[in-house]
């Protein structure tokens, strides 16, 4: 390495742990900025009531930091933040970490070929290398629903979740039922003296099993390595993800239409009351909002204390939400699983690029990114789990090394004095753009449903292609993709 470089990673969660961790490897001198006061990301701003991670626990770890004490195969999302935190500390991440700096500013300068980058703190920091780890789901979207300040009870975003808050006992309503509703739901039913699920569209869920490690099985972990690596690399796996992987980027593969027998035999076995399933079927395809995965939804939707209200809500009173067949529902506590707004990603950062590009502007049409890690006009601004990258049902740990592996190679080129500079060209951004758009028109995201996967006008946000083909554009940079500073 000819030189040492600065860099700097926005936002210490999953992918800025990740990328800083390598970074100190290589020797370069490296600052994190994080606006929280804890490292952890998506976990540690989630908290919610039955948060685990739906992707399995020996998947959902770095690759250099396996863990043999996950408590289940789908793990709890506090193991997960201690996980963060122990691995971040471990790897001397959370020491070079300055927390309490949410960047405010980054701004290309030309001739310095640096970033100089402000905190709202008031924190200026130049650096060559800047790596945007600022995450997907982080804004959270509040419901545009009459009344909702007149509620009387306690009223809160499931990502904003009120530690401490005593549920049982209670009765409580949830609005919302992607991942994190349905999740909300399962874990309060039987705990909350009532439990009121408002499904403004029903969802289709696949049934997935969630057994606890046992001690001795842990022991064994700890005591061969190569028994975790068997269950993360294990075959089964890794054809999964490549058969889920197929079947959301094809509407008419076989492997989507097994995964719809498969979740309409679920409800059609699981859910006794004939009503109750009716209400429960979705009208759209299975996958085309993310899928959900539960071991105990149907079972816990079934309990008696267990309402699903589909009439609609017509506003909320002080006194709890009425519904569109004038039924009001008496509550206490209610949560706002309604999902997040997922076209930020780095923003509301005002990034000024090269020549004064506004990142804003360049998005104001849908925020993309070449191969979802590069953006013209943004000359060493690399992006980890930005737009346009494949955040369906995957391991994002592994997404993210993949994406460092190919990031890391045209850091290497800067460290080594070849360039100075690189960013995405306009041709290759604007090539990618084209192939990607009309490939997601084929991904089951654009099979006829609402979800948070699609851009303003539609069109399916995610990585359109198959697993290994991530992989594969994921193994060499194609320098000729880039404008690149000498
Ligand atoms: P989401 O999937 O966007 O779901 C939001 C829910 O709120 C939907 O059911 C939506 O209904 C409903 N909603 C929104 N506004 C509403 C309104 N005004 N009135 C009534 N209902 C309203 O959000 P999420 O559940 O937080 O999940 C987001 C993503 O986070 C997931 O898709 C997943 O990628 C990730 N996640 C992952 C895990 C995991 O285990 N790995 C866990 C949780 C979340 P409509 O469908 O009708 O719009």
């Amino acid at each position: 390495m000819a030189r040492k470089l600065k860099a700097v990673v926005i936002g210490a969660g999953m992918a800025g742990i990740l990328a800083a961790i390598r970074l100190k490897e290589l020797g370069h001198d490296v600052t994190v900025l994080e606006k929280a006061d804890r490292v952890g990301g998506t976990w540690r701003e989630n908290r919610y009531a039955g948060l685990h991670c739906d992707v399995p626990a020996h998947a959902y770890t770095y690759s250099f930091a396996p863990n043999p004490d996950w408590s289940r195969h789908l793990s709890p999302g506090p193991e997960i933040q201690l996980y963060f935190e122990k691995v971040a500390d471990d790897h001397g991440v959370t020491a070079l970490t300055r927390f309490g700096q949410e960047v405010s500013e980054a701004r290309w300068d030309d001739a310095a070929n640096q970033w100089k980058i402000e905190t709202k703190a008031g924190l200026k920091l130049d650096a060559d290398i800047l790596i945007a780890a600022t995450g997907v789901l982080h804004h959270p979207k509040m419901p545009d629903i009459e009344g909702l300040d007149s509620f009387a009870g306690t009223a809160f975003h499931s990502a904003r979740w009120q530690d401490g808050i005593d549920l049982a006992g209670k009765r409580i309503g949830i609005i919302g039922n992607g991942s994190t509703g349905v999740q909300i739901v399962s874990a309060l039913a039987g705990v909350a003296a009532k439990t009121v699920h408002f499904q403004r569209s029903p969802q289709w869920i696949m049934p997935v099993e969630n057994e606890f490690y046992s001690d001795e099985q842990r022991a064994a972990f700890r005591a061969d390595p190569k028994l975790v690596d068997a269950i993360r690399y294990a075959p089964e796996y890794e054809a999964n993800v490549r058969r889920f992987s197929e079947a959301i980027n094809d509407m008419d593969s076989e492997a989507i239409h097994q995964i719809e027998w498969v979740v309409a035999n679920h409800l059609e076995t699981s859910v006794a009351d004939p009503v109750l399933r009716e209400k429960l079927r979705p009208n759209y395809r299975a996958a085309c909002k993310r899928l959900i995965f539960s071991w105990d939804y149907y079972e816990k939707v079934q309990q008696p204390t267990v309402d699903v209200v589909t009439d609609g809500i017509e506003r909320i009173e002080p006194a709890g939400v009425r519904d569109r067949a004038g039924n009001l529902h008496e509550l206490d506590v209610l949560i706002l699983a309604t999902g997040f707004h997922a076209d930020r990603f780095v923003r509301p950062i005002n990034m000024i690029g090269r020549g004064g590009a506004a990142l804003n502007d360049v998005w104001a049409k849908r925020p993309s990114a070449y191969l979802a890690v590069a953006v013209p006009d943004f000359p060493n601004m690399f992006l980890l789990n930005g737009p346009t990258g494949p955040v369906g049902n995957f391991s994002l740990i592994d997404i993210a090394e993949k994406q460092w592996g190919y990031i890391s190679q045209l850091i290497a080129r800067i460290a080594d004095g070849e360039i100075a500079s690189a960013a995405a060209s306009h041709a290759a951004m604007a090539d990618y753009d084209e192939r990607r758009i009309a490939a997601a028109k084929k991904t089951i995201f654009a099979s006829g449903c609402s979800s948070w996967y699609l851009d303003a006008e539609g069109v399916p946000a995610s990585w359109p292609w198959s697993y290994d083909a991530f992989t594969q554009a994921m193994t060499t940079p194609k320098l000729d993709d880039f404008d690149l500073a000498a």
